[in-house]
């Protein structure tokens, strides 16, 4: 069975897009720990991030920098975090996370919440500096 992540690729669920190209997906987290969290995905479904063949995975990791980069630009922030947990969803995918403090990258405090007009406003931003 195809993994959420590659049903939003598909466009059967949606998702607050933030970059694409041929191979890659970017969009905001659902359930974000800071406005902007973002996930960077292969379209290609692999479950485990260290399981992707070198080239794809290098790939992988400067888009990932690309859309780190814009976020960076669209939020406020002083440095962009970089995690990769996968421990709910089997589908490779490395979270940006927007900081403020160390506490923006704790995965067991509570979430942020937003509107779909701010999840909107925050993916048309970055979107935009993206290079
Ligand atoms: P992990 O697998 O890295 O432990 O966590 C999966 C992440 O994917 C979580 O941060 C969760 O909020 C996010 N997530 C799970 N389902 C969806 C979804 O349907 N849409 C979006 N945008 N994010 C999701």
């Amino acid at each position: 069975m195809a993994s959420i992540f590659t049903r939003i690729v598909q466009g059967e669920i949606p998702s607050y897009k933030v970059a694409e190209n041929e191979r890659f997906y970017a969009f905001l987290d659902i359930n974000p720990m800071a406005p902007g969290h973002t996930l960077v995905i292969p379209k290609q479904e692999t479950d485990y991030l260290f399981d992707i063949a070198d080239e794809d995975y290098q790939a992988l990791m400067l888009f990932a920098k690309r859309v780190a980069e814009g976020i960076f630009k669209a939020i406020p922030c002083k440095r962009v975090g970089v995690a990769v947990l996968g421990m709910e969803v089997p589908h490779a995918h490395i979270h940006l996370v927007p900081l403020q403090t160390e506490a923006d990258m704790d995965f067991r405090k509570e979430k942020v919440q937003l509107s779909r007009e701010e999840f909107e406003r925050i993916a048309s931003a970055i979107a935009e500096s993206i290079q």
